[in-house]
């Protein structure tokens, strides 16, 4: 098959559907791949890089989308991309199509065959392509979150580790799923005290469990929740009711019972926040202040550091990416069941519930 990938044209994202090391393996099963000049710049791999993986370089995306088979993408195609869709083309990306009704018209009417990455779905329920965007995202709040409790940003100037003799900053996560895992992880990585506030039970003992006694586990209800807002220099919002907005678990009158310049980083900003004041933030301009807390709520973080991003993605991607190269999609489908949620569109019918109930279409 023909694989194609091209440079991300949405602001600020410098990921790239394919890595140099993808291309290796493509190549590999007997497939040709093309890639636009300079798409891995901004994750860091040349055309160069490229080149001597196999891959030949297209001058421009028109001629990726003109002769690729299966476009391999990372961020939901722009409008500008659309244009460019050739009907029973397969389409390998992040689509988010529940929330955007001009692409899913688009797609269906240029009768694309489009898989999502975030829908691909394993037995147990797991959503291995989103996964370690959720790990990247937990990890870096902690990172952002150390920066702007700097004096410079507004922060209270804590060193979140402290040093010998002083008291350590005390850090809230408020969610214990994947992003509040990888959270409390980077916090004791720093030395902080952890508090990991969850409404599942189960969760807080496996939590309890594999941190040995490194942070405090709390039920999350009112009080605990006052109790972190009194006494937290960082909370992490990372809270997931799947499917829904998330719960507004602090509100806005409670910012002043926060510590003067104590730091908010809201990484469930993408499904409304999980903080009253929340509000989607960009790399560019990442934070702002309500009485006196700084609110970090970058909705597309793992923007950020592009590069690890890059890598995590594709390696989860991959696979299923080969198996949809090597047999097609419908035979991929039979021989892989995770593969078959993540169909979205096909020859013009939506094929995802979520989607056709989003817009009222057949299904
Ligand atoms: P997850 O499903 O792994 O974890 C969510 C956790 O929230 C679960 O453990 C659940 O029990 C808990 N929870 C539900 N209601 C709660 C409540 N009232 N109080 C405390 N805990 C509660 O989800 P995840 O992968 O960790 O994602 C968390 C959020 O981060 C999602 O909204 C996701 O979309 C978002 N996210 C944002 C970015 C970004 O760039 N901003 C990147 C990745 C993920």
């Amino acid at each position: 098959m023909k694989i194609g990938t091209v440079t991300e044209i949405k602001t600020h994202e410098y990921r790239v559907g394919l890595t140099p090391s993808c291309v290796k393996a493509y190549v590999g099963r007997g497939h040709e791949v093309m890639v636009q000049q300079g798409a891995g710049d901004g994750a860091g791999f040349s055309d160069e890089q490229y080149i001597e993986a196999g891959a030949t370089i297209a001058p421009d995306r028109e001629t990726v989308f003109a002769e690729a088979e299966m476009i391999v993408k990372v961020k939901e195609p722009q409008p500008d991309e659309c244009k460019l869709f050739r009907e029973g083309q397969l389409l390998y990306t992040y689509l988010h199509l529940a929330a955007d009704e001009p692409l899913t018209t688009a797609l269906l009417e240029k009768k694309v065959q489009g898989v999502a990455y975030e829908t691909i779905e394993t037995a147990n329920g797991g959503l291995p392509c989103l996964r370690p965007m959720s790990a990247i995202a937990g990890r870096l709040s902690i990172q952002e979150g150390a920066k702007y409790l700097e004096k410079t940003y507004g922060g209270r100037g804590v060193l979140l580790g402290g040093v010998p003799g002083i008291e350590r900053g005390k850090v809230a996560v408020i969610g214990g799923g994947e992003v509040g895992l990888n959270a409390a992880k980077m916090a004791v990585g720093l030395g902080a005290e952890v508090t990991i506030l969850d409404i599942c039970a189960d969760r807080l003992a496996y939590l309890d469990d594999i941190f040995g006694g490194r942070v405090t586990t709390l039920y999350s209800n009112a009080g605990n929740i006052e109790k972190v807002i009194k006494e937290s220099d960082l909370i992490v919002g990372a809270v997931l009711l799947p499917g829904k907005k998330a719960p507004h678990l602090i509100k806005r009158d409670q910012l002043k019972m926060m510590k003067k310049g104590a730091v908010i980083a809201d990484v469930a900003v993408d499904q409304g926040g999980c903080i009253e004041t929340t509000k989607a933030t960009t790399h560019s301009d990442p934070i702002f202040v309500i009485d006196d807390v700084v609110h970090y709520c970058v909705a597309n973080m793992p923007g950020a550091v592009a590069r690890s991003s890059t890598l995590a993605l594709t390696s989860t991607t991959l696979p299923y990416g080969l198996l949809l190269a090597d047999k097609g999609l419908e035979e991929a489908c039979k021989i892989c069941k995770e593969l078959l949620p993540g169909v979205n569109v096909l020859e013009g019918k939506c094929t995802y519930e979520g989607v056709a109930e989003a817009f009222g279409l057949e299904y």
